[in-house]
C-alpha cells in the first residue's frame, strides 16, 4: 500500500511542529514508518490522504463507539452551529447532557463539564483535596488518567515508595505527593492503607484498564480499593475510556463499583473536545461558584460538543441491545485472532472486555503492567504494519486497546483476521 501523500504531509508537518503531531503516539514511534493523514470516516473506516481506506479499530481513541460521522450527530451538530459557536454563557444543553449523564451513573448527583479527559481527572483531584483536606493521592503503574503533572508519574519501586518522575518538567516535590501502587495488586494497596491511609486524598484508577493495554481488574483487587472508604479516602473511577462504552453506565454499571467521584470524556463528547467530573451533592459543591475548588474554562460545556455528546448518548440509550452486539462482534475478534496466531505458533494473550481488546504476544496471564511489558514489542510491530498494510488501522502501540463501534460488522472482522492471517 503506497502512502505519498501521507508522507509529504508528515515531512511538512515536522517543519512546524514538534514531531509533526499534535499527540504523541500518532507519530508511530513504537511501531516506526509514517503515519497516514486521515482524512475521511464513515461508520467502521476511514480513509487516508492517499485514497487509501482501512477497517478502523483506533476510533479516534474510544469516542467513537457509533461509527464515523453518525448522520444523526453530525446533523445535530449542524444545527447548534448554525446558532453559533460558542458563548461562553450558560446553554440548555449542558443540563440535558447532565441528566443523560445521572441516568447513566446513577450515584451522580452533580456533574461539571471541562473540555478533555486530563481536564476531567485533574480537576477531580483538586476536588479530592480540596473535600479532604489531604495532600497524597495514589495511582496505579500502567494507569493513564491524562497528562496533568502529578499524573505523569510512574512506579516507584515498592508500594511504600514515593513516586519518581516519568516526564521530564514535573518536579519531584510534586511527584512526591502521587503514590504508585502496582494494579491487580490488593495486598500492595491494603499495606499502604495501613501506613498511610490517613494522609490519602484519593485514589484514581481505571476500572479496566485501556492504556497498558487492557487489563481486567480482579475481584479481589476491586474489593480493595472500596475498602479505601474507610480511611476517609475517595475513589475515582477514571471512566474516561470505559464510560458508556463497557456499558451504558459503563465500568461502573458492568463491575458494580461504588466511586465517590467519576470522570468521564471520549464517548461523552461524541467526537467533540466535552469531558466531565461528577459524584455526590455534598462532595461537588465544594467546587466553585459553590465551594471553594475552583475549576473553569472558556470553552467548557461548548455547544459542539453538548451536541455531539447528547446526540451519541441518546441513540445508546434508545439501543441497549448495541452492547450485547459489541461483546459478540468482540468475542468473535477474540477468537478470530487466537485462531490465527495459534495456527502460526505465535505465543499470544489476549485480553478484552466489551469491545476494548488488546493482543499481548507473551505467554499468559497478562494482569498487570509489569507483565504486560513481557510483550514481544518486534513480533507487534509485524503484526501492526501487516494489518496497516491489508487496511486495517490497529492502534499503533501495544500498550493501547482497540475499540468496535456499532458500525463494526462481521465481514470487517472476517477481512481483519484475513489481512492477519496473510500478514504473518
Ligand atoms: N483517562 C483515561 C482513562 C484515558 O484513557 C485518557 C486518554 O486516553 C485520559 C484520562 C485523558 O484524556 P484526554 O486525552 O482527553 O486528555
Amino acid at each position: 500500500m503506497e502512502r505519498p501523500i501521507s508522507e509529504r504531509l508528515f515531512l511538512e508537518a515536522q517543519a512546524h511542529i514538534p514531531g509533526g503531531v499534535s499527540s504523541p503516539v500518532r507519530a508511530f514511534k513504537a511501531v516506526g514508518g509514517t503515519p497516514p493523514f486521515l482524512v475521511r470516516g464513515e461508520g467502521a473506516y476511514v480513509w487516508d490522504a492517499d485514497g487509501n481506506r482501512y477497517v478502523d479499530y483506533v476510533l479516534s481513541w474510544g469516542p467513537l463507539i457509533l461509527g464515523h460521522a453518525h448522520p444523526e450527530v453530525v446533523r445535530r451538530v449542524k444545527e447548534v452551529a448554525e446558532q453559533g459557536l460558542t458563548f461562553g454563557a450558560p446553554h440548555p444543553l449542558e443540563a440535558e447532557l447532565a441528566k443523560v449523564v445521572k441516568r447513566a451513573y446513577p450515584q451522580v448527583e452533580l456533574v461539571r463539564f471541562v473540555n478533555s479527559g486530563t481536564e476531567a481527572t485533574m480537576s477531580a483531584l483538586r476536588l479530592a483535596r480540596g473535600y479532604t483536606g489531604r495532600k497524597y493521592i495514589v495511582k496505579f503503574r500502567g494507569n493513564y488518567h491524562g497528562h496533568a503533572d502529578g499524573l505523569l508519574v510512574e512506579a516507584g519501586s515498592g508500594a511504600l515508595t514515593f513516586g519518581v518522575p516519568s516526564s521530564a518538567g514535573v518536579p519531584e516535590e510534586y511527584a512526591g505527593l502521587t503514590l504508585v501502587l502496582e494494579y491487580n495488586d490488593p495486598e500492595g494497596l491494603r499495606e499502604l492503607l495501613r501506613a498511610r491511609g490517613e494522609e490519602i486524598a484519593a485514589i484514581i484508577f481505571e476500572p479496566v484498564v485501556g492504556n497498558a493495554g487492557v487489563l481486567i481488574p480482579t475481584e479481589e483487587f476491586l474489593k480493595a480499593l472500596h475498602r479505601a472508604r474507610e480511611y476517609g479516602i475517595l475513589l475515582i473511577a477514571d471512566e474516561v475510556m470505559t464510560g458508556f462504552r463497557l456499558a451504558f453506565g459503563g465500568a461502573t454499571e458492568r463491575l458494580g463499583l461504588k466511586p465517590d467521584l467519576i470522570t468521564l470524556g471520549k464517548i461523552l463528547g461524541g467526537g467533540l473536545p466535552a469531558a466531565a467530573y461528577g459524584g455526590r451533592r455534598e462532595i461537588m459543591e465544594e467546587v466553585a461558584p459553590l465551594g471553594p475548588v475552583y475549576q473553569a474554562g472558556t470553552l467548557s460545556g461548548n455547544p459542539l460538543a453538548m451536541a455531539a455528546g447528547l446526540a451519541t448518548l441518546e441513540i445508546l440509550e434508545r439501543n441497549p441491545g448495541y452492547y450485547g452486539y459489541l461483546e459478540t462482534l468482540g468475542a468473535r475478534l477474540e477468537a478470530g485472532l487466537k485462531e490465527v496466531l495459534s495456527q502460526k505458533g505465535l505465543p499470544h494473550t489476549v485480553n478484552r472486555m466489551g469491545s476494548m481488546i488488546t493482543v499481548f504476544f507473551t505467554e499468559g496471564p497478562v494482569a498487570t503492567f509489569q507483565e504486560a511489558r513481557r510483550t514481544d514489542t518486534e513480533l507487534f510491530k509485524r503484526f501492526f504494519h501487516g494489518l496497516l498494510d491489508r487496511g486495517v488501522y490497529w492502534p499503533p502501540s501495544n500498550f493501547e486497546a482497540a475499540f468496535l463501534s456499532v458500525a463494526h460488522k462481521e465481514e470487517d472482522v472476517a477481512f481483519t483476521l484475513e489481512a492477519l492471517e496473510k500478514a504473518l
